[in-house]
């Protein structure tokens, strides 16, 4: 089992280490945010949306992530399983698996993006591009499959990875912002334009503002075995459940105003992202990157939050 165990992961790692433009939080971020969310579900919105996701479409791959045997409870197995869930729509960006990566990858479902730049030091917002992302509409769009009771099992599981997905992308701030400057006359597509290393770094050692921002979690909690497990992850979200607990949180959670999600990320990218001490092709110093992890820290919270709230509302009756 645990053969099977670590070929699932590898299958996420290799998805999330050809990495590309437009990720949004490493797969530890988006696990984070399933082992919140499941905090916060009830027995019986555990039940239902377990049983929903195991009835995905085959060709999606999204029901074999349930691991049915081993000595874990049936707890633990759901518990692990729905931590997977939130990754599968970076994993369906491996092209290896051709049909499943046609019919389910979408890249611009995972952002969505306001223009703007800085103009005598105040944010000035910019219309009239042309790709901003997806991400709202489609949370839009997906809440209305889930609460749909003429909407079969399958296409419930699509809309709950999904959901599950992009609530957590949309509060990585990079995932809501697209700078414009001199240098990026069309925006800066989330940071992944602005480089953190030295002019002439190869490719494949370079590292952008949009990676380092969604890779913040391990960048500030390496991990003790070099290796991903479950109990690196909760040891990580129980820590940030406690420094933003759930009822100090619960009066801003704002469901379903997904288009206001947006916006309370996006004003961290002027301020938190793009503050002053952030230098194009340098390294960001130890301060910056306390900073962005305390933020990152909080957002993941809420978004944790957020999915578990809104699966009880819908599931939990
Ligand atoms: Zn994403």
């Amino acid at each position: 089992m645990r053969q099977i165990a670590l070929s699932t992961l590898f299958i996420a790692a290799i998805a999330l280490f050809t990495a590309s433009p437009s990720y949004a939080w490493d797969d530890v971020g988006h696990k984070i945010t399933g082992y919140i969310a499941w905090q916060r579900m009830s027995p019986a919105a555990r039940e239902k949306v377990v049983k929903i996701l195991r009835s995905a479409p085959e060709d999606s791959h999204l029901s074999t992530f349930f691991l049915p045997y081993g000595p874990q409870s049936d707890e633990a197995k759901k518990l692990a399983y729905f931590m997977l869930v939130p990754t599968w729509a970076d994993i369906v960006r491996d092209r290896t698996f051709a049909v499943r990566y046609e019919k389910y990858h979408h890249g611009n479902w995972h952002y969505d993006d306001t223009f703007w730049k800085l103009e005598n030091g105040k944010v000035e917002f910019l219309s009239g591009f042309e790709e901003g992302g997806q991400a709202v509409p489609r949370l839009v769009e997906f809440e209305k499959v889930i609460i749909d009771p003429m909407k079969t099992d399958a296409e419930k599981a699509i809309a709950i990875a999904w959901i599950a997905h992009l609530t957590g992308d949309i509060h990585q701030p990079l995932h809501t912002s697209a700078r414009v400057t001199d240098l990026e006359p069309k925006g800066d597509q989330g940071g992944n334009l602005f480089q953190l290393t030295p002019q002439g770094t190869p490719r494949d050692q370079a590292l952008n503002l949009h990676w380092y921002w969604d890779s913040i979690v391990t960048r500030n909690i390496p991990y003790d075995n070099g290796f991903c497990d479950d109990e690196y992850v909760k040891s990580i979200a129980e820590a940030m459940m406690r420094a933003y607990p759930f009822e100090a949180e619960r009066a801003k959670l704002t469901l379903g105003k997904y288009p206001d999600w947006q916006t309370e990320n996006f004003q961290y990218a002027p301020t938190h992202v793009f503050s002053p001490d952030l230098k194009r092709f340098e390294t960001p110093s130890d301060e910056y990157r306390r900073k962005a992890y305390r933020l990152a820290e909080r957002q993941l919270a809420v978004a944790g939050y957020r999915l578990g709230e809104t699966l009880n509302n819908v599931f939990g009756k």
